[in-house]
Protein backbone atom coordinates (compact mmCIF):
# COMPACT_ATOMS: atom_id res chain seq x y z
CA UNK A 1 0.00 0.00 0.00
CA UNK A 2 1.21 3.29 -1.10
CA UNK A 3 0.87 5.95 1.97
CA UNK A 4 1.13 9.78 0.12
CA UNK A 5 0.82 12.77 2.50
CA UNK A 6 0.49 15.23 -0.40
CA UNK A 7 -0.61 15.89 -3.78
CA UNK A 8 3.03 15.83 -5.00
CA UNK A 9 3.52 12.07 -6.45
CA UNK A 10 0.24 10.74 -6.35
CA UNK A 11 -1.02 10.63 -9.78
CA UNK A 12 1.86 8.91 -10.68
CA UNK A 13 1.11 6.27 -8.18
CA UNK A 14 -2.37 5.85 -9.29
CA UNK A 15 -1.12 5.81 -12.69
CA UNK A 16 0.29 2.50 -12.37
CA UNK A 17 -2.81 0.65 -11.27
CA UNK A 18 -4.43 -1.11 -13.46
CA UNK A 19 -8.05 -1.01 -14.49
CA UNK A 20 -10.75 1.13 -12.87
CA UNK A 21 -10.18 2.79 -10.02
CA UNK A 22 -12.44 2.88 -6.90
CA UNK A 23 -12.06 5.44 -4.55
CA UNK A 24 -13.45 5.70 -1.70
CA UNK A 25 -13.46 9.43 0.70
CA UNK A 26 -13.33 9.18 4.32
CA UNK A 27 -12.45 11.51 7.04
CA UNK A 28 -10.03 8.91 9.02
CA UNK A 29 -11.54 7.13 12.38
CA UNK A 30 -12.45 4.44 10.33
CA UNK A 31 -15.24 1.57 11.76
CA UNK A 32 -16.60 -1.44 9.81
CA UNK A 33 -18.92 0.93 8.30
CA UNK A 34 -15.70 2.53 6.24
CA UNK A 35 -14.57 -0.89 5.25
CA UNK A 36 -17.65 -2.13 3.70
CA UNK A 37 -17.13 0.50 1.17
CA UNK A 38 -13.45 0.00 0.62
CA UNK A 39 -14.18 -3.62 0.51
CA UNK A 40 -16.88 -3.14 -2.15
CA UNK A 41 -14.65 -0.61 -4.02
CA UNK A 42 -11.57 -3.47 -4.19
CA UNK A 43 -14.34 -5.85 -5.70
CA UNK A 44 -15.56 -3.82 -8.20
CA UNK A 45 -12.17 -2.45 -9.71
CA UNK A 46 -8.55 -2.90 -10.41
CA UNK A 47 -7.40 -0.62 -8.01
CA UNK A 48 -8.75 1.09 -4.66
CA UNK A 49 -7.91 4.23 -3.21
CA UNK A 50 -8.81 5.71 0.22
CA UNK A 51 -8.54 9.68 1.25
CA UNK A 52 -7.96 10.05 4.82
CA UNK A 53 -9.08 13.77 5.54
CA UNK A 54 -10.96 15.70 8.00
CA UNK A 55 -11.73 18.51 5.98
CA UNK A 56 -11.92 21.94 8.17
CA UNK A 57 -14.09 23.35 5.32
CA UNK A 58 -17.45 21.14 6.19
CA UNK A 59 -17.01 22.03 10.19
CA UNK A 60 -19.48 25.07 11.17
CA UNK A 61 -18.24 24.37 14.61
CA UNK A 62 -14.64 24.81 15.34
CA UNK A 63 -14.86 22.90 18.48
CA UNK A 64 -16.52 20.23 16.49
CA UNK A 65 -13.51 19.85 14.13
CA UNK A 66 -10.70 19.91 16.90
CA UNK A 67 -12.58 17.15 18.91
CA UNK A 68 -12.60 14.85 15.29
CA UNK A 69 -11.30 11.73 16.40
CA UNK A 70 -7.59 11.23 14.82
CA UNK A 71 -6.53 7.18 14.51
CA UNK A 72 -4.42 7.46 11.78
CA UNK A 73 -1.91 4.43 12.24
CA UNK A 74 -4.74 2.16 13.24
CA UNK A 75 -6.40 3.73 10.09
CA UNK A 76 -3.89 2.61 8.13
CA UNK A 77 -3.74 -1.17 9.38
CA UNK A 78 -7.38 -1.50 8.82
CA UNK A 79 -6.85 -0.58 4.97
CA UNK A 80 -3.59 -2.01 4.52
CA UNK A 81 -5.46 -5.47 5.71
CA UNK A 82 -7.82 -4.73 3.46
CA UNK A 83 -5.91 -4.60 0.29
CA UNK A 84 -5.72 -1.05 -0.46
CA UNK A 85 -3.68 0.31 -3.16
CA UNK A 86 -3.32 3.99 -2.56
CA UNK A 87 -4.18 6.17 0.16
CA UNK A 88 -3.59 10.22 0.73
CA UNK A 89 -3.54 10.88 4.35
CA UNK A 90 -4.42 14.96 3.74
CA UNK A 91 -3.06 17.86 4.67
CA UNK A 92 -5.08 21.57 5.05
CA UNK A 93 -1.96 23.46 3.75
CA UNK A 94 -1.54 20.78 0.71
CA UNK A 95 -4.99 20.82 -0.15
CA UNK A 96 -6.08 24.09 0.42
CA UNK A 97 -2.42 26.35 -0.16
CA UNK A 98 -2.71 30.44 0.56
CA UNK A 99 -4.80 31.49 -1.99
CA UNK A 100 -6.89 28.89 -2.79
CA UNK A 101 -10.37 30.28 -3.32
CA UNK A 102 -12.66 28.43 -4.77
CA UNK A 103 -16.26 27.35 -3.23
CA UNK A 104 -18.40 24.46 -5.01
CA UNK A 105 -21.69 25.44 -4.06
CA UNK A 106 -25.31 23.86 -4.63
CA UNK A 107 -28.59 25.09 -4.20
CA UNK A 108 -31.70 22.89 -3.70
CA UNK A 109 -30.36 19.69 -2.69
CA UNK A 110 -28.51 21.04 0.36
CA UNK A 111 -31.74 22.90 1.77
CA UNK A 112 -33.48 21.35 4.81
CA UNK A 113 -31.87 18.56 6.88
CA UNK A 114 -28.31 18.43 7.22
CA UNK A 115 -28.26 21.63 5.18
CA UNK A 116 -30.27 23.41 7.19
CA UNK A 117 -28.77 22.24 10.52
CA UNK A 118 -25.10 23.10 9.71
CA UNK A 119 -24.89 26.30 7.45
CA UNK A 120 -21.52 25.97 4.74
CA UNK A 121 -21.63 22.32 5.68
CA UNK A 122 -22.31 20.76 1.88
CA UNK A 123 -19.95 23.91 0.16
CA UNK A 124 -17.25 22.49 2.29
CA UNK A 125 -17.99 19.14 1.03
CA UNK A 126 -18.29 19.76 -2.03
CA UNK A 127 -15.35 21.48 -2.73
CA UNK A 128 -13.28 18.63 -1.05
CA UNK A 129 -15.10 16.22 -2.88
CA UNK A 130 -14.55 18.20 -6.29
CA UNK A 131 -11.11 18.27 -5.18
CA UNK A 132 -10.83 14.51 -4.28
CA UNK A 133 -12.28 13.58 -7.31
CA UNK A 134 -9.90 15.73 -10.03
CA UNK A 135 -6.84 14.69 -7.97
CA UNK A 136 -8.21 10.70 -8.39
CA UNK A 137 -10.54 10.56 -11.03
CA UNK A 138 -12.03 7.38 -10.27
CA UNK A 139 -14.13 5.44 -12.09
CA UNK A 140 -16.12 5.03 -9.43
CA UNK A 141 -16.97 6.32 -5.80
CA UNK A 142 -18.08 4.57 -3.08
CA UNK A 143 -20.74 6.97 -0.70
CA UNK A 144 -22.45 5.58 2.44
CA UNK A 145 -26.62 5.68 2.76
CA UNK A 146 -25.54 7.08 5.92
CA UNK A 147 -25.33 10.07 4.98
CA UNK A 148 -28.12 10.51 3.02
CA UNK A 149 -28.55 13.61 1.90
CA UNK A 150 -24.91 14.01 1.56
CA UNK A 151 -24.80 11.32 -1.59
CA UNK A 152 -27.83 13.20 -2.90
CA UNK A 153 -26.21 16.39 -3.03
CA UNK A 154 -22.80 14.63 -4.60
CA UNK A 155 -25.20 12.93 -6.97
CA UNK A 156 -26.18 16.30 -8.19
CA UNK A 157 -22.53 17.36 -8.18
CA UNK A 158 -21.28 14.84 -10.62
CA UNK A 159 -24.37 15.50 -13.09
CA UNK A 160 -24.29 18.93 -12.96
CA UNK A 161 -20.52 19.33 -13.47
CA UNK A 162 -20.78 16.38 -16.09
CA UNK A 163 -17.96 14.22 -14.45
CA UNK A 164 -17.44 10.75 -15.52
CA UNK A 165 -17.52 9.32 -12.14
CA UNK A 166 -20.11 6.44 -11.20
CA UNK A 167 -21.53 6.83 -7.39
CA UNK A 168 -21.96 3.46 -5.61
CA UNK A 169 -24.58 4.00 -2.71
CA UNK A 170 -23.53 1.42 -0.02
CA UNK A 171 -26.29 0.51 3.11
CA UNK A 172 -25.81 1.39 6.28
CA UNK A 173 -23.39 -0.87 8.27
CA UNK A 174 -24.86 -1.02 12.37
CA UNK A 175 -23.95 -2.87 15.60
CA UNK A 176 -25.67 -5.79 16.83
CA UNK A 177 -28.25 -3.43 18.61
CA UNK A 178 -29.33 -1.86 15.45
CA UNK A 179 -27.11 1.78 16.20
CA UNK A 180 -25.47 2.97 12.68
CA UNK A 181 -22.15 2.85 13.12
CA UNK A 182 -20.00 5.99 13.46
CA UNK A 183 -16.83 7.74 13.95
CA UNK A 184 -18.60 10.38 16.99
CA UNK A 185 -20.21 7.10 18.62
CA UNK A 186 -17.22 6.88 20.60
CA UNK A 187 -18.04 9.99 22.39
CA UNK A 188 -21.08 8.96 23.74
CA UNK A 189 -20.73 7.84 27.53
CA UNK A 190 -22.43 4.71 28.96
CA UNK A 191 -26.04 6.05 29.08
CA UNK A 192 -26.07 7.84 26.02
CA UNK A 193 -24.58 4.29 24.54
CA UNK A 194 -27.49 2.68 26.18
CA UNK A 195 -30.08 5.35 24.41
CA UNK A 196 -28.86 5.25 21.01
CA UNK A 197 -30.30 2.46 19.35
CA UNK A 198 -34.04 3.94 19.92
CA UNK A 199 -32.72 6.01 17.08
CA UNK A 200 -32.64 3.24 15.02
CA UNK A 201 -35.76 1.59 16.82
CA UNK A 202 -37.75 4.26 16.01
CA UNK A 203 -37.43 4.37 12.11
CA UNK A 204 -37.73 0.81 12.49
CA UNK A 205 -41.35 1.71 14.04
CA UNK A 206 -42.22 3.73 11.47
CA UNK A 207 -41.46 1.49 8.82
CA UNK A 208 -43.48 -1.14 10.09
CA UNK A 209 -45.87 1.21 10.06
CA UNK A 210 -45.93 1.80 6.59
CA UNK A 211 -45.63 -1.64 5.97
CA UNK A 212 -49.05 -2.11 7.43
CA UNK A 213 -50.83 0.88 4.87
CA UNK A 214 -49.85 4.13 6.76
CA UNK A 215 -49.19 6.81 3.85
CA UNK A 216 -49.37 10.24 6.01
CA UNK A 217 -45.70 11.18 6.37
CA UNK A 218 -46.77 12.92 9.55
CA UNK A 219 -47.73 9.53 11.41
CA UNK A 220 -44.52 7.91 10.42
CA UNK A 221 -42.57 10.80 11.61
CA UNK A 222 -44.48 11.24 14.68
CA UNK A 223 -43.76 7.40 15.61
CA UNK A 224 -39.79 8.12 15.13
CA UNK A 225 -40.40 11.15 17.68
CA UNK A 226 -41.90 8.71 20.36
CA UNK A 227 -39.45 5.79 20.30
CA UNK A 228 -36.82 8.77 20.64
CA UNK A 229 -38.82 10.38 23.99
CA UNK A 230 -38.11 13.26 25.56
CA UNK A 231 -34.06 13.10 26.59
CA UNK A 232 -33.11 11.95 23.49
CA UNK A 233 -34.64 15.56 21.15
CA UNK A 234 -34.65 14.83 17.55
CA UNK A 235 -33.04 17.91 15.36
CA UNK A 236 -35.50 16.75 12.22
CA UNK A 237 -37.51 13.20 10.95
CA UNK A 238 -38.64 13.88 7.72
CA UNK A 239 -39.05 11.48 4.57
CA UNK A 240 -37.18 12.33 1.79
CA UNK A 241 -36.76 11.14 -2.03
CA UNK A 242 -33.89 8.91 -2.60
CA UNK A 243 -32.62 10.69 -5.40
CA UNK A 244 -32.93 14.40 -5.05
CA UNK A 245 -33.55 14.55 -1.33
CA UNK A 246 -37.08 16.67 -1.89
CA UNK A 247 -39.34 15.75 0.99
CA UNK A 248 -41.79 12.99 0.24
CA UNK A 249 -45.28 14.43 0.60
CA UNK A 250 -48.52 11.93 1.11
CA UNK A 251 -49.14 9.71 0.17
CA UNK A 252 -46.25 8.34 1.22
CA UNK A 253 -45.28 5.38 -1.48
CA UNK A 254 -41.41 5.59 -1.89
CA UNK A 255 -38.47 7.25 -0.15
CA UNK A 256 -36.20 6.84 3.31
CA UNK A 257 -37.41 8.21 6.71
CA UNK A 258 -34.38 10.31 7.59
CA UNK A 259 -33.61 11.45 11.12
CA UNK A 260 -31.21 13.68 13.31
CA UNK A 261 -31.12 13.33 17.04
CA UNK A 262 -28.96 14.85 19.92
CA UNK A 263 -27.93 12.78 23.04
CA UNK A 264 -25.67 14.93 24.87
CA UNK A 265 -23.58 16.88 22.81
CA UNK A 266 -23.18 14.52 19.91
CA UNK A 267 -25.42 14.40 17.02
CA UNK A 268 -26.99 10.76 15.53
CA UNK A 269 -27.56 10.57 11.92
CA UNK A 270 -29.95 7.60 10.60
CA UNK A 271 -32.13 6.34 7.54
CA UNK A 272 -34.15 3.65 6.82
CA UNK A 273 -35.67 2.71 3.56
CA UNK A 274 -39.30 2.69 2.77
CA UNK A 275 -39.52 -0.49 0.50
P1 LIG B 1 -16.94 9.93 7.01
O1 LIG B 1 -15.58 9.43 7.36
O2 LIG B 1 -17.86 10.05 8.18
O3 LIG B 1 -16.90 11.16 6.14
O4 LIG B 1 -17.60 8.79 6.10
C1 LIG B 1 -16.97 8.36 4.92
C2 LIG B 1 -17.96 7.51 4.14
O5 LIG B 1 -18.33 6.37 4.91
C3 LIG B 1 -19.26 8.26 3.81
O6 LIG B 1 -19.65 7.94 2.47
C4 LIG B 1 -20.22 7.71 4.82
O7 LIG B 1 -21.58 7.76 4.40
C5 LIG B 1 -19.74 6.27 4.93
N1 LIG B 1 -20.20 5.69 6.20
C6 LIG B 1 -20.08 6.21 7.45
N2 LIG B 1 -20.67 5.41 8.36
C7 LIG B 1 -21.18 4.36 7.68
C8 LIG B 1 -21.92 3.19 8.05
N3 LIG B 1 -22.25 2.95 9.32
N4 LIG B 1 -22.28 2.33 7.08
C9 LIG B 1 -21.96 2.57 5.77
N5 LIG B 1 -21.27 3.65 5.36
C10 LIG B 1 -20.88 4.54 6.30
Amino acid sequence: MIVMRSQEGLRRALADLSGTLGFVPTMGALHEGHLSLVTRARSENGGCAVSLFVNPLQFDDAADYEAYPDTEAADLGLLEAAGVDVVLVGNKDDLYPPGFATRVDLTGVTDGGEGGQRPGHFQGVCTVVAKLFGLFWPQRAYFGWKDMQQLCVIRRLVKDLSMPIELVPCEIVREADGLALSSRNRRLDASERAAAPRLYRGLCAARELWHGGERAAAALVQRVFEELGENFPGDYVEVRDTTDYALVHDPVEHGRIVAAARLGATRLLDNVSLS
